[in-house]
């Protein structure tokens, strides 16, 4: 693995996450990613939301902007529109984009703007001490549902599809060369990329759940993460309890701000600028 240290707030460490937690593994495969595409780290912005997966930027040595809670992707759109030629990368957490963020979600997705999307899904909120989020799996414990989650999840991956995404994959903390394999081909991408990261959280979901120690979770996402052609051929039952991981989805659309500068050098040819 190359030496990612001149990504890195060195100065900013020791981080805010618990021992075990996935997020640091997550932010490494996220910049060692960016150091295999190679990008421009003057040309290159980091938006998060709120949450302990987004304090990863304040790890990373870009632009980066730390918002308010749920609108990472709407900040994001505004810097995309503003200068198209920069790299956009946008880290957030499954409470902060399918939740409060979700409109914004399906919108970046519907529009193809040119952003790279990393969901670290903890199946939790972690910051704010445990409580259920979109993610959280039916039946799980959460200091909000103590009598186990009714809720149905989301299947991040399939939404952003659905909704517009033309890169959408997904890995784990265990599958670190799988996850900085997609987040490099996400952010090589043009248009919207969407990479869902699972990552332990052993303090608030995997202590309530009793999944026992990080070691375990990891452990967890080895046996359980199946690659399509393995996940595809068990029956409805033998998925239950399965997750897929992959690359998911991949299509070529037109990118939004390269549509938006389109019609705005057609006007200016008319003189219509105004
Ligand atoms: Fe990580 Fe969970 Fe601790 Fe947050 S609460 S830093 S997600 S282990
Ligand atoms: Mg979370």
């Amino acid at each position: 693995m190359p030496d990612v240290t001149k990504y890195l707030r060195v100065q900013n460490l020791p981080h805010i996450w618990c021992a075990g937690c996935g997020h640091g593994t997550v932010l490494g495969a996220v910049v060692r990613a960016i150091d295999k595409v190679g990008l421009d780290k003057d040309k290159t912005v980091v938006v998060s939301g709120i949450g302990c997966s987004s304090r990863a930027p304040g790890y990373m040595d870009f632009d980066t902007l730390h918002t308010t809670h749920g609108r990472a992707l709407a900040y994001a759109t505004g810097v995309k529109m503003a200068r198209p030629e920069l790299n956009v990368i946008v880290i957030t957490g499954d409470g902060d984009l399918a939740a409060i963020g979700g409109n914004h979600l399906i919108h970046a997705c519907r529009r193809n703007i040119g952003i790279t999307t990393v969901c670290f899904n903890n199946s939790i909120y972690g910051m704010t001490s445990g409580q259920y989020s979109p993610m959280t799996p039916r039946h799980s414990y959460a200091s909000t549902a103590p009598y186990g989650n009714i809720d149905r999840s989301f299947d991040l991956c399939a939404l952003t599809q659905a909704a517009g995404a033309t890169y959408v994959a997904r890995a784990t903390t265990y599958h670190v060369t799988l996850l900085i394999n997609y987040v490099a081909k996400a952010l090589s991408r043009p248009g919207f990329s969407f990479v869902e990261a699972l990552s332990q959280c052993p303090t608030y979901y995997g202590r309530r759940n009793k999944l026992g120690t990080a070691t375990k979770m990891l452990e967890w996402y080895k046996e359980n993460a199946l690659m399509p052609a393995a996940y595809d051929r068990l029956g409805e039952e033998e998925r239950a309890g399965k997750v897929k991981i992959g690359e998911l989805y991949s299509i070529d659309e037109p990118e939004y701000t390269t549509e938006y500068a389109r019609i705005v050098a057609a006007l200016s040819e008319r003189g219509d600028s105004k």
